[in-house]
């Protein structure tokens, strides 16, 4: 049996909240005092995501990096992959907020977004 403490970010109470389980099943949830928290702790016990933040080189500028972002939460899982493909990737300039930088990184349906503006 698994167990996670998980302290739930879906209001600023930010609940400690206990979570059981087994083979993919929630066996128990515990700490949590609404229904929001009970089903955020549980996705969050099966499926993990994360909003990815990083920077990628900048090319034909004086700004030599672009904060970039997930533009959706991504698997826990794959963001090591994911940092590694944006490692590799250089925008050219110009770029403004929320231009797509990567597209459907690596085959996960997400974009990886500009957060920045650069001429
Ligand atoms: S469990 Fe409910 S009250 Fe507690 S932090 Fe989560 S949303 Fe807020």
């Amino acid at each position: 049996m698994q167990e996670k403490k998980i302290i739930c970010t879906v209001c600023p109470i930010g609940c400690t909240i206990a979570v059981k389980g087994e083979g993919g099943k929630i066996l128990s949830i515990e700490g949590h005092t609404c229904k929001r928290g009970e089903e955020y702790s549980a996705n969050e016990f099966l499926h993990p995501v994360r909003i990815l933040t990083s920077t990628v080189r900048l090319k034909g500028s004086d700004m030599p990096l672009m904060p970039v972002r997930s533009n959706k939460p991504l698997p826990r899982e794959s963001l090591f992959d994911c940092m590694e493909e944006i490692k590799k990737t250089e925008a050219k300039v110009p770029v403004r907020c929320m231009d797509v930088i990567i597209k459907d990184i690596l085959g996960t349906g997400i974009d990886i977004v500009a957060t920045g503006n650069a001429e």
